[in-house]
C-alpha cells in the first residue's frame, strides 16, 4: 500500500498542473491566433501588390511578351521587396523577380497557381527550395473578355514575421515562467498556511482523542475549517458532559454501595466476580480490586455461599438463605439473590446482598422464648388455681379448715400471678421510656435512694434476722429516675436477703469514681455457681427454680435491675462463689455536669 501523500502537496500540484496547464493553452491559443492574423493580413497584403501590377502586366500577356513580362516583375519587385512571378495558363512561368523564368519548371501544379486559374485566385504557403524558406504565396489571374491570359503571383519569405512570432513565443515563455514562479510560490503558500491548520486541527482533534476533554480548538478563519474545529469543539463539550454525568452517576453508586452495611456482591453468569463494595469484601476478607473477574469459588472460601451463588444462577426469580459464617465468633448471614439484567433485559448475572442478621436473629430467639417462659411461668399458677378450685367445687366447702387451706393456696398463687404481671409490666415500661427518651431524670442523693430501699426490705430482713449495712458517703448525689433506682436496690437487697442463711448480713455500699457512681449490694450467703453466672440476668432465668418459686420469686428482678441500669446508661455485673456469697455491682454515671446529658445514654440496645 502507497504510504499516503499529505493534502498539501496534492493540494499545491494539482493547482501548479491547472495554473501551468491554463497558461500554456492560453498562450499558445494566442499566438496561434496572432500568427493567423498576421498572416493573413500578409496574404492581403500580397493579393493587393498582385492586383497593383495586374493592369500593368495584362498588355503584355495578349500576346505574350516575356521579357518585357520578366523586366517589369524584377522592378517591381525590387521597389516592393516582394517576388512577383508571371506564369501562363499552360503553367509556364514567363517573368520573376529573383530568378530567370527558364531556370523554373512548371507551375501549373502549384496549389495557388491552380486555384487561381480556374477560380481567378489561389493562396498558399509552404516551404521554398528555391528560397530554402518557408513562402507565402497569393496569386491572380489576368483575364481579358473572360479569357485567361495567365496568372500574376506575389510572394514574400515568411522569415520576419516567424522570427517575429519567435521573439514574442519567448517573451511570452518568459513571462509565463515568471507568472509559473509566482502562482508556485502563492500556491505553496496557501497551501503551507491550509496544511498548518489542518495540522492544527489534526493535533487538536489527536488530543481530545487522548482523552484531554477540556481541550479547545482554535477556529481557524476559513469556514469549512472553522466550522470542522466548531464541531470538534462541540463534540468534546458534549463528551465531556457526559462524561461528568457517568462519573458523577458512578461516584453516586460508588458512595451509596461503600457506604451501605449490607454486602452487595454481582456475579455474571460464569460465576466471576463483576463488583462487590467495601462491606462485602471486609465480610469474605477480600481485596476489591484484586477478585474482580475471579470466580466465585476461586475468591470466597465458603461452601454455602458458593453453593448459594450456583443455585442462584440456575434460578430465573430470587432466592433467601440463613448461613452461618465465623468471624469473630458464630454470625448469621443473610443472603438474598436477584437476577441481573443487562439492557436488553436478558439475564447477565446475579446480585447478592449480605446482611448481618446475627442479633435480630438473637432477638427473635429472644422474643420466642420469651413468650415460652412467659406462657409456662402464668400456666404452672394457673393450673393450681385451677386444681384447687375444682377440688373445691366437687367437695364442696363443708370443712372449713381445708378450705381456708386450699382458698390460701390459690390467694398465693393469684399473688404469684400479679407479681409476675407486676414485673412483665414494670420491664416493658422501663423499655418504653428508655426508648423514648422518657426516663425522669433528677439529682438524688443516694443516701436517700439507700434508705428508702432498706425501708422496703427491712419487713422481710427482719424476718429472716438479716442485717443491712449502709456504707456512702451522705452528699454523694446522682442524676437518676428515683422511683426506678430504688426498685432496682430493693431487687438486688431483696435477693441477697432471699439467698442468704438467716443470721447473715447484707451489705449496700456506695461510692463516686470520678464520673461514675459505683453501688454494691453484697450478701454471704448461698452464691451462685460461675456457669450461671452469663445468663443470671437473662429474664426467667433461675439457678434454682424451686427455690425461687418458694421465695415467691418470679424470675425477672435481675433482668429487671439490668435494664433499669441500661436506661441510665450504665450496667451491672456480678461476681459470686458458690458458698461464700455473691456481690452485685450497678455503675451509673454521675450525670448533672459530671457527664453530658445523656452522654452514656444509649436509648436502643438489645433485649436479653
Ligand atoms: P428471682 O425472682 O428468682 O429471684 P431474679 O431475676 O431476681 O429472680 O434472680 C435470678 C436468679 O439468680 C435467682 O433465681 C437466683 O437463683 C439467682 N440469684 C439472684 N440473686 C442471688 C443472690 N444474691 N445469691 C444467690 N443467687 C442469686
Amino acid at each position: 500500500m502507497k504510504p499516503p501523500r499529505k493534502l498539501l502537496w496534492r493540494l499545491f500540484f494539482s493547482y501548479l498542473f491547472i495554473a501551468l496547464g491554463a497558461l500554456f493553452l492560453a498562450g499558445w491559443h494566442f499566438l496561434h491566433t496572432l500568427e493567423k492574423f498576421f498572416e493573413d493580413q500578409l496574404t492581403a497584403d500580397l493579393f493587393g501588390r498582385a492586383r497593383m501590377i495586374e493592369p500593368q502586366i495584362r498588355p503584355l500577356l495578349d500576346p505574350v511578351q516575356a521579357p518585357a513580362v520578366d523586366a517589369l516583375c524584377k522592378l517591381s519587385g525590387r521597389h516592393t521587396g516582394t517576388r512577383f512571378s508571371v506564369i501562363l495558363p499552360d503553367g509556364t512561368v514567363v517573368g520573376d523577380t529573383w530568378v530567370a523564368p527558364e531556370s523554373l519548371d512548371n507551375h501549373a501544379g502549384r496549389p495557388e497557381i491552380a486555384a487561381a486559374l480556374a477560380a481567378g485566385s489561389g493562396r498558399s504557403r509552404r516551404y521554398s527550395y528555391t528560397l530554402r524558406q518557408n513562402v507565402l504565396y497569393a496569386a491572380v489571374a489576368a483575364d481579358t473578355d473572360g479569357h485567361r491570359l495567365g496568372v500574376i503571383r506575389a510572394a514574400i519569405p515568411l522569415s520576419r514575421m516567424e522570427a517575429q512570432i519567435g521573439d514574442m513565443r519567448l517573451e511570452f515563455l518568459a513571462v509565463g515562467g515568471i507568472v509559473a514562479l509566482l502562482a508556485l510560490g502563492v500556491t505553496l503558500l496557501i497551501s503551507r498556511q491550509y496544511g498548518r491548520k489542518i495540522d492544527e486541527l489534526k493535533e487538536g482533534a489527536a488530543r481530545l482523542a487522548r482523552g484531554e476533554l477540556g481541550h479547545r480548538l482554535r477556529a481557524p478563519d476559513s469556514e469549512e475549517l472553522g466550522g470542522l474545529a466548531e464541531s470538534l469543539n462541540r463534540m468534546a463539550e458534549e463528551l465531556e458532559s457526559r462524561l461528568q454525568t457517568v462519573i458523577r452517576q458512578r461516584n453516586e453508586l460508588e458512595a451509596v454501595l461503600s457506604s451501605m452495611l449490607e454486602g452487595v456482591l454481582a456475579v455474571d453468569r460464569g460465576e466471576r466476580i463483576l463488583s462487590l463494595n467495601p462491606a462485602a469484601a471486609r465480610w469474605f476478607d477480600l481485596d476489591a480490586e484484586r477478585v474482580r473477574g475471579k470466580t466465585v469459588p476461586e475468591a470466597i472460601r465458603n461452601l454455602a455461599i458458593q453453593q448459594f451463588i450456583a443455585q442462584a444462577l440456575q434460578t430465573p426469580g430470587s432466592l433467601e438463605e440463613d448461613i452461618t459464617v465465623y468471624r469473630g465468633g458464630e454470625r448469621t448471614l443473610n443472603i438474598k439473590s436477584t437476577p441481573l439484567r443487562g439492557g436488553g433485559d436478558e439475564a447477565i448475572g446475579v446480585l447478592i446482598v449480605f446482611s448481618d442478621v446475627t442479633r435480630l436473629r438473637r432477638l427473635e430467639e429472644v422474643r420466642r422464648d420469651f413468650v415460652a417462659n412467659v406462657s409456662h411461668e402464668i400456666k404452672t399458677p394457673l393450673t393450681a388455681i385451677q386444681g384447687f378450685v375444682e377440688t373445691l367445687q366437687q367437695h364442696g366447702t363443708g370443712e372449713a379448715e381445708e378450705t381456708a387451706r386450699f382458698l390460701q393456696i390459690i390467694a398465693r398463687h393469684v399473688g404469684r400471678l400479679n407479681a409476675i404481671v407486676d414485673d412483665l409490666l414494670l420491664l416493658s415500661r422501663i423499655e418504653n421510656e428508655d426508648e423514648r427518651g422518657e426516663l425522669a431524670l433528677e439529682a438524688v442523693r443516694l443516701r436517700d435512694l439507700f434508705h428508702g430501699a432498706v425501708q422496703v426490705c427491712r419487713p422481710k430482713a427482719e424476718d429472716r434476722r438479716i442485717a443491712i449495712a449502709i456504707e456512702t458517703d451522705p452528699q454523694l448525689t446522682l442524676d437518676a429516675d428515683p422511683v426506678l433506682l430504688e426498685q432496682a436496690l430493693v431487687n438486688l437487697l431483696d435477693n441477697a436477703i432471699k439467698y442468704s442463711e438467716p443470721g447473715q448480713s447484707v451489705h449496700l455500699r456506695g461510692r463516686s469514681t470520678g464520673a461514675r457512681v459505683v453501688i454494691e449490694v453484697q450478701d454471704h450467703g448461698i452464691g451462685i455457681e460461675k456457669k450461671h453466672l452469663p445468663r443470671l440476668f437473662e429474664r426467667f432465668y433461675r439457678v434454682d427454680k424451686a427455690r425461687s418459686r418458694n421465695q415467691g420469686g418470679t424470675g425477672l428482678g435481675l433482668a429487671i435491675v439490668k435494664h433499669i441500669a441500661q436506661a441510665h446508661g450504665g450496667r451491672v455485673t456480678v461476681e459470686s462463689q458458690l458458698g461464700e456469697g455473691s456481690l452485685f455491682r450497678l455503675e451509673l454515671p454521675r450525670g448533672g455536669g459530671q457527664e453530658a446529658a445523656g452522654g452514656n445514654h444509649q436509648p436502643k440496645r438489645p433485649v436479653m
